[in-house]
């Protein structure tokens, strides 16, 4: 599987997977990764907390859609390269029949894509290659129905992923047509870069030219990402939409500050 699509990976554009995964530390990226992941810490230095916290909301809110809601199967689109403790790994932590299959328009995730098929005998992985901006291509592919039975509740996770959709209109029918294709009871998982907190100027020179380009991502305030959810009739579980860092910390773990982070979470209900 590998061979045949590494030719398509392109290593002298920067790619958001590649980024995040040189920010959390990994080795799988290029010069050109290293480049624009350089230039927004230049800016933001706060870049490497802010990943390792939305990747810890990631593995707490599978910890709490499992363990206090029963979720056994999830959708996790913008799954990134595979890292310590994937979706499958945290969710089959707890029941191991859990299900998931992951999503990601990035060839380079698809070469990796083994690691994340590594699900217990009892439960399931699969993935698929497609785009959050065509949802109807993630439902439609038969690798979907063939993991997830969609007469029960699904968890779609959209972690740090709905920011690369820069039009307002497509992430609000993105989340519509996923949400709308699952059962009463289904969750949304989401976390979504903000400038809410940032001085005005790190905000500016983040959407300027010098970090824009290839994998530019879109902040939304925190009004903008609730009507996304008010907008779709999803319900916040408590405490509703916060800094990731701050939703339902470990306990004994003191939270960096909001600024640090910059990234909103939440987890909503479809009633
Ligand atoms: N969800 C993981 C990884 C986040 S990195 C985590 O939070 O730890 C963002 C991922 O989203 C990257 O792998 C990138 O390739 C993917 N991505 C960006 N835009 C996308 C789109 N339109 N459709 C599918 N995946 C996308």
């Amino acid at each position: 599987m590998a061979d045949d699509v590494s030719s398509t990976v392109d290593s002298s554009t920067a790619h958001p997977a590649r980024r995040y995964n040189y920010w959390l530390g990994g080795k799988d990226n290029f010069a050109a990764d290293r480049e624009s992941a350089d230039a927004i810490e230049a800016v933001f230095p706060h870049i490497r907390t802010a990943a390792v916290e939305n990747r810890r909301f990631l593995q707490r809110a599978v910890r709490v859609l499992a363990e206090q809601h029963g979720i056994r199967q999830f959708l996790d689109i913008g799954t990134g390269l595979p890292t310590a403790d994937n979706t499958h790994q945290v969710a089959q932590r707890i029941d191991p029949a859990s299900r998931v299959v992951y999503v990601d328009n990035d060839p380079l995730v698809l070469t990796h894509a083994r690691a994340l098929l590594t699900s217990a005998p009892e439960g399931r992985t699969a993935y698929i290659s497609a785009d959050l901006e065509n949802p109807e291509s993630i439902l439609a592919n038969p690798d979907l129905a063939a993991t997830l039975d969609l007469s029960r509740p699904v968890a779609v996770m959209l972690i740090a992923v709905l920011h690369f959709v820069h039009d307002d209109k497509q992430a609000d029918e993105a989340i519509a047509t996923l949400l709308g294709a699952l059962p009463p009871g289904s969750f949304l998982a989401l976390t979504h870069a903000t400038a809410d907190f940032l001085p005005p100027e790190i905000a500016a020179a983040l959407t300027s030219g010098q970090v824009r380009g290839t994998g530019s991502f879109e902040g939304r305030s925190g009004s903008q990402i609730t009507r996304l959810l008010d907008d779709n009739g999803l319900e916040l579980l408590e405490p509703g939409l916060t800094v990731v860092s701050e939703w339902r910390p470990d306990p004994g773990v003191t939270p960096p500050p909001a600024e640090h982070v910059s990234v909103y979470g939440a987890v909503a209900r479809k009633p």
